[in-house]
């Protein structure tokens, strides 16, 4: 419940350049839940803010939702005209986890509480839940994927690996490429794993030089058509550690453009989220794997705590060891995530309605 909020406006509009206010006729006196999202850009962010705002309404909230275009400036003025109508709780998905600590002492000011959404907030104490999936284990699963596709632990290798990373202000980004780097770096060590572009982080602490700003599939495309044309002019790429799927789609239209063909030389590449275009890649086997997180279960689990979290209840939390922001150790949901393959995709991503068998050309 909020309490003592004498600064606030009751204004029930809202500026940036996408939103949707609703919920207006919900249950009589339902508290107000601000929602915002980094980017519509990506297909997962579309589906996570959609279903959370659906549950909310269900459970008679109102609620805001708002997106913004992955600019970190656009996210602060949205969080400030959330705040500016008094919700009882914001969720944010950050743009930039370290950017938020000014707005984020507004909203506590205010008795607004705060629940990082898939991504942690860096650098405050008035983040009061996290909710994600298993960060680290989703890299692990695409390193292990790698080290078993390949049968690394008996083949005799080489093989040529070109690894990314993701956006260096999404504080994911450095769990995905640690879990995936502890598995795979002992293999670039022995040397049955060559990074040829020489891009291959010294350390976990390193990761963010091959990070791709923003997960932006067109740097990611860049990045892998300069690797390609500067260092496999004679060998060939065969393996290629995605942290997920919009920078995969980047990389394969590279190797498309490059000349890689399907069923001849087209390397391993992975990725994460399930995306549609990369599940419909994975169908055409240009795409390995995704490490899927059913947004829908991050969706209710939040909706499941903001509701704990308005009516005074305990807040459910399985991991109060994890996630350190540099301030306090944030009480966590972590969910676990799953890999798909190809040959998965009906019984994992159909039948359980997360696409329709049309979506896919099935
Ligand atoms: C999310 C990923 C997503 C990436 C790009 C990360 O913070 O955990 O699921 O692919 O951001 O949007």
């Amino acid at each position: 419940m909020v309490v003592g909020m004498t600064a606030c406006s009751s204004e029930r509009t809202t500026a940036g350049d996408d939103e949707t206010t609703a919920g207006e006729e919900a249950a009589a006196g339902g508290e107000l839940i601000g929602i915002a999202m980094p980017t519509k850009s990506l297909e997962r962010w579309n589906k996570d803010g959609a279903h959370l705002e659906e549950l909310l309404q269900e459970a008679g909230y109102e609620t805001t939702l708002q997106y913004a275009d992955n600019k970190v400036d656009q996210q602060i003025t949205q969080l400030q005209n959330i705040i500016n109508q008094d919700p009882a709780v914001i969720v944010v998905a950050s743009i930039d986890g370290t950017a938020l600590a000014p707005v984020l002492a507004d909203a506590a000011g205010r008795g607004i509480k705060i629940v990082a959404y898939d991504r942690l907030i860096n650098g405050t104490d008035n983040v009061d839940y996290y909710a994600t999936f298993d960060n680290y284990e989703v890299g692990q699963l695409q390193g292990q994927f790698i080290e078993e596709a390949l049968d690394l632990k008996n083949a005799a290798g080489p093989f040529n690996l070109e690894p990314f990373a993701g956006s260096p202000d999404d504080n994911n980004a450095k769990f995905f490429f640690s879990g995936a780097w502890d598995v795979l770096s002992p293999y670039v060590e022995s040397g049955k794993l060559v990074v040829a572009s020489g891009k291959a982080p010294a350390s976990n602490d390193e990761w963010a030089s091959i990070g791709v700003q923003g997960w932006s599939s067109d740097t990611a495309q860049s990045e892998m058509q300069n690797r390609l044309n500067s260092f496999y002019a004679t060998g060939k790429v065969d393996v290629v550690l995605s942290p997920n799927d919009s920078l995969a789609l980047g990389i394969e239209q590279a190797l498309e453009g490059s000349g890689y063909t399907v069923g001849a030389d087209w390397p391993l590449v992975t990725g994460q989220d399930g995306d549609q275009a990369n599940v419909m890649n994975m169908l055409a086997d240009k795409q390995a794997m995704t490490v899927w997180k059913d947004t829908r279960t991050l969706g209710d689990q939040v909706a499941k705590m903001v509701d704990q979290m308005v009516k005074g209840e305990e807040v459910e939390v399985n991991d109060t060891e994890t996630y350190d922001n540099g301030n306090k150790v944030v009480p966590t949901y972590l969910l676990p995530p799953v890999v798909v393959v190809k040959e998965t995709v009906q019984p994992l991503l159909v039948d359980s309605g997360f696409y329709e068998a049309s979506d896919l050309g099935l």
